[in-house]
């Protein structure tokens, strides 16, 4: 049984790995100060005796003897991150720093959840782990990307300086049930409004793409990424390479739900990338990894998990 430290543990993949952690009988400690997540995602597991969970900021640093830090803690919705784009960075940076610190005493693994936001709005296509990105430094978006990129070199720079034993995933856009309905991410937007018949709005004219990659597949490759040699750092590109344009999406979503909404077109964000698809060549070879579920069952069980809370 090892000890596990799960950051932002309370959130939409945070709860999800949580699960899995403790369904292997792991003793999990599951760490988050319900920015954008709630008791309510790991309600199911509060009873277990091999979970609890601490409320605390990232942003302070915090002590606990464990053999395992998944860092996970950050807001990852355009909307959240933004309304507080100060405390986006610190959490990215100084979250990452206190808990390289924690690994460097306890001399722990260490998994930090990079993004596919550290390709910016990418000239090559598909992302491979080697292309370096193009990212505005001083744009709404910069708080997230530049923090997340940031997190990235003090990971290495930990490695390189004092043997911290890193992993590094870049997660392309998820999904799945536990995503909150008013996260403003365009698959629970969707949703949402179709669910409840109101107008779908896709940002520009909806020909930017995203690759959409169903929870499961995630906490599958960022197990395997855990548990993997000592000798494989990262940085690994986690996502699904089936790519769609924002209005596929809503099409498919309006049918799956059989909606009576409407399209309607609004402004596209600053800086919003034009096309996203990971390169997961280095995932197949050195985790044996690659993604399981396609777009349309996924979507179907994200709709289910949905109507729930409608
Ligand atoms: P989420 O917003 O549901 O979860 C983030 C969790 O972190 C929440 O529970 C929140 O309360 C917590 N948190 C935020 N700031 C904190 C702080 N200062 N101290 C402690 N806890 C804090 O988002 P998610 O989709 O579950 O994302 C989890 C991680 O994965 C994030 O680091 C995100 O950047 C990364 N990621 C997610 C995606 C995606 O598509 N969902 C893509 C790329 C990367
Ligand atoms: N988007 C949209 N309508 C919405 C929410 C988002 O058209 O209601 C677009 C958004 O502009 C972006 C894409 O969907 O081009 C994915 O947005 P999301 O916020 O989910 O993730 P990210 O931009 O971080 O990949």
């Amino acid at each position: 049984m090892k000890r596990i430290l799960v950051t932002g543990g309370a959130g939409f993949i945070g709860s999800h790995l949580c699960e899995r952690l403790v369904k292997e009988g792991n003793d999990v400690i599951c760490l988050d100060n319900f920015y954008t997540g709630s008791k309510e995602n790991v309600w199911h597991l509060l009873g277990k005796h091999n979970f609890e969970i601490v409320r605390h900021d990232v942003c302070q640093p915090y002590w606990a003897e464990v053999d395992e830090i998944y860092n996970l803690a950050c807001p990852a919705s355009p909307v959240y991150y933004q309304t507080d784009p100060i405390q986006t960075t610190k959490t990215s940076v100084f979250g990452a720093y206190h808990m390289l610190g924690l690994a460097r005493r306890t001399k722990c693994k260490i998994l930090q959840t990079s993004t596919s936001e550290v390709y910016g709005d990418p000239n090559v296509h598909p992302q491979p782990e080697s292309y370096w990105g193009n990212v505005n430094t001083i744009g709404l978006r910069s708080c997230y990307d530049e923090g997340k990129r940031c997190a990235e070199t003090m990971f290495f720079d930990y490695h390189r300086l004092h043997g911290v034993r890193i992993k590094v995933i870049r997660i392309f856009n998820t999904y799945g049930p536990r995503m909150a309905e008013n996260d403003g991410r365009v698959v629970s937007n969707f949703i949402m409004q179709a669910l409840r018949n109101e107008d779908i709005t896709i940002y520009g004219d909806g020909t930017q793409t995203r690759s959409f990659q169903y929870v499961s597949d995630l906490i599958e490759g960022m197990i395997r990424m855990m548990e993997s040699g000592d000798d494989f750092l990262g940085p690994v590109n986690i996502g699904n390479p089936g790519e769609f344009s924002m209005l596929e999406l809503a099409e498919k979503v309006i049918e799956k739900t059989g909606s009576k909404s409407k399209i309607v077109f609004k402004p596209l964000p600053s800086d919003d990338p034009k096309m996203r698809r990971p390169d997961i060549t280095l995932a197949k070879s050195k985790l044996d990894w690659e993604p399981k579920v396609k777009l349309d069952e996924g979507l179907e069980k994200t709709i289910e998990y949905f109507k729930t809370k409608l």
